[in-house]
């Protein structure tokens, strides 16, 4: 997490990276990432849903910040490689697999994002809202977390099937982050903004 900040936060560095209270570009986003523009390589521009950011709880927003963050940083990968810069190309080799699987030309490779964000990055994501919550809660609920928003991915589907408990319970803990509110019996541990 740290290396990807450095990658947006660096002086002089060629990634721009910026962070908005906005309507996201489909309604009903909690937020998205996109090229500014829809189309300027190397200049990202995440929209929090200021509906979402209203009623969340801050761990919710943080968890939701990181999603993001990791949106624009496999999208800068890709257009690095748009550009002829393929240095990074072994270490996303997954992105790219799952982008031939699921994304067809000239389309949106969310999904294929998602499913690369749920193979390699959930612990990393754990890991990083436990350090921001000074590690109040389990190591569970921060897992729990670190799911929200990959509920389509294969890999979520594979380790916690319809009908588990588990994904009941990431499932609520999720709403009940992302309302602050009591979903099917699971109250929100965070506070608001
Ligand atoms: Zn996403």
């Amino acid at each position: 997490m740290a290396m990807i900040i450095s990658r947006f936060g660096t002086p002089n560095t060629v990634y721009d990276w910026e962070l908005i209270t906005s309507v996201p570009s489909v309604i009903g986003n909690k937020a998205d990432t996109n090229r500014r523009n829809g189309s300027t390589p190397f200049d990202y521009v995440t929209k929090i849903d200021p509906t979402y950011k209203n009623q969340a709880t801050k761990i919710s927003i943080a968890r939701t910040i990181l999603h993001e963050m990791l949106h624009a940083y496999m999208i800068s990968h890709i257009d690095d490689v748009n550009s002829g810069n393929i240095v990074d190309i072994r270490k996303f080799i997954q992105l790219w697999q799952n982008i031939r699987n699921t994304t067809s030309p000239g389309g949106s490779s969310e999904a294929a994002q998602h499913e690369y964000m749920a193979q390699r990055f959930i612990p990393p994501l754990r890991e990083a809202l436990k350090e921001w919550d000074g590690a109040s809660q389990s190591n569970q609920y921060y897992e729990d977390l670190a799911w929200g928003a990959l509920f389509d991915t294969d890999t979520f589907k594979y380790f916690h099937p319809i009908g588990s408990v588990s994904r009941l319970r990431i499932m609520n803990i999720n709403a009940a982050e992302d309302n602050n509110n009591i979903s099917n019996g699971t109250s929100p541990k965070g506070t608001k903004c």
